[in-house]
């Protein structure tokens, strides 16, 4: 049996956020144009935006992010941010990426909500020009903050009409604010009637979960629960869910305390949309690559696993119909 070249083989990422998701060398470049000083060693500067590879909890993997936030608040500095994680991608073979981010992290400094999208959605285009991925944004609402702040934001997000802005979510604090705590702007984003996916199942609340699927939302940022909770299971499969799983994201939060909480096996075995993601980047240091190769190592996922979860994430991705069906011919190519 030959070994397989996870770098090349083709791959689709649904769930990826931008801040972070930065390379050292962008982080470097951002801080110069905001003029903000960082450490000069790398490694130094990488503790500073990378998690433990063990948290106590979400919220302190949540911390690393309050590093980047000062270095995204211009539109120059978010194109670039954009370029760079979609270039990232483009470089391991990531044909297709929706990145997602929140405006309201990038208004300190004046930013309208629809001149974050403009700026993020350029970036992804130079990335798209130039390597050939397609590279899409998302919008989060952050559910910690004031409802009707985000209430606001995500109705300016309504109003712009860009190919390349597709969808919604929320992220942030799940423990505290989930789905029922957040319902009426939940209900909002879905009078919109355009795509959206949500982070639930992250925090060991099935509930949580449960409450998504009831309210018909179709794709989701993690299901960790799931791997507990056979009834949830189902309900989910029953559906036609499509799980965004991020597994060493997962291990570093301890929503999987150890690999067998992980509910991929679990998942697979009872026929749920199974995606593979990074989650970050650079808070979780990974890449896709890695995340293969880890699915490889634990659950002896196969070449025809990863090309079917790529399927399943093109089919559940917010890109239009023909670019599906391009994206459907490059992948059989890639596995043929
Ligand atoms: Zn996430």
């Amino acid at each position: 049996m030959t070994a397989i070249d996870f770098h090349k083989l083709a791959k689709i990422e649904l769930h990826c956020h931008l801040d972070g998701s930065l390379s050292l060398s962008t982080i470097r470049h951002l801080a110069e144009l905001a003029q903000i000083d960082l450490p000069e060693d790398d490694e130094e500067l990488k503790q500073h935006v990378t998690a433990p590879v063990t948290c106590e909890s979400l919220l302190e993997y949540l911390e690393s992010f309050d590093y980047i936030r000062p270095l995204l608040q211009t539109n120059e500095a978010l194109t670039i941010a954009a370029y760079d994680v979609a270039k990232q991608a483009a470089l391991e073979n990531v044909i297709y990426i929706e990145v997602r981010f929140a405006p309201e992290l990038s208004m300190d400094k004046g930013l309208t909500v629809t001149e974050t999208i403009d700026a993020v959605c350029q970036g992804l285009r130079q990335a798209q020009e130039e390597f050939g991925i397609i590279a899409k944004a998302l919008v989060c609402g952050m559910r910690q903050s004031d409802q009707s702040l985000t209430a606001r934001i995500l109705d300016e997000a309504n109003q712009v009409r860009d190919s390349d802005f597709v969808g919604f979510d929320f992220a942030g604090d799940e423990l505290n604010y989930g789905p029922a705590a957040i319902k009426p702007i939940i209900e909002q984003v879905k009078s919109y009637n355009r795509p959206m996916t949500f982070h639930a199942g992250e925090c060991g609340c099935p509930a949580f979960l449960a409450e998504s699927i009831a309210m018909g939302i179709k794709r989701n940022g993690h299901a960790t629960i799931l791997a507990q909770e056979p009834e949830l299971l189902d309900e989910f499969v029953k559906n036609g869910v499509t799980g965004e799983l991020c597994l060493t994201s997962n291990l570093q939060t301890k929503a999987a305390v150890t690999v067998n909480d992980f509910p991929y096996l679990k998942m697979k075995a009872a026929g749920a949309n199974i995606t593979i993601n990074t989650d970050n980047r650079t808070v979780s240091d990974t890449n896709l690559t890695k995340e293969y190769e880890l699915y490889h190592k634990y659950f002896d996922s196969t070449v025809q696993d990863f090309y079917a979860h790529n399927k399943t994430a093109i089919e559940a991705s917010f890109a239009s119909d023909e670019e599906k069906e391009e994206l459907l011919a490059r992948l059989a190519k890639a596995y043929s």
